[in-house]
């Protein structure tokens, strides 16, 4: 799915980052510019998670979470997958 970006209707703030700065910021995944994965996962994705996207580490596309760093430590997606058990 596509991110669905957050928009305010009637904001009354006077420098908005997301209706006056251009702030991109998914109502589903929470995720903010810079933490965008490719597609939307869908759900909440965790502020770690956010960040390793943000550091360019994983990503999610084509219905799935794509790790993209080659070290070979246990990764936080797998308890993250486990924890959700909606994630595949
Ligand atoms: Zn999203
Ligand atoms: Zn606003």
């Amino acid at each position: 799915m596509k991110h669905s970006y957050v928009t305010h209707a009637n904001c009354d703030r006077e420098h908005c980052p997301v209706c006056h700065g251009g702030l991109a910021v998914c109502a589903v995944c929470g995720a903010g510019e810079g933490e965008l994965t490719t597609d939307c996962p869908g759900v909440p994705v965790p502020v770690e998670i956010r960040a390793q996207v943000y550091a360019g580490q994983v990503d999610y596309r084509f219905g799935g979470w794509i790790v993209r760093s080659e070290d070979s430590q246990p990764h936080p997606l797998t308890q993250f997958s486990h924890h959700e058990g909606v994630i595949a």
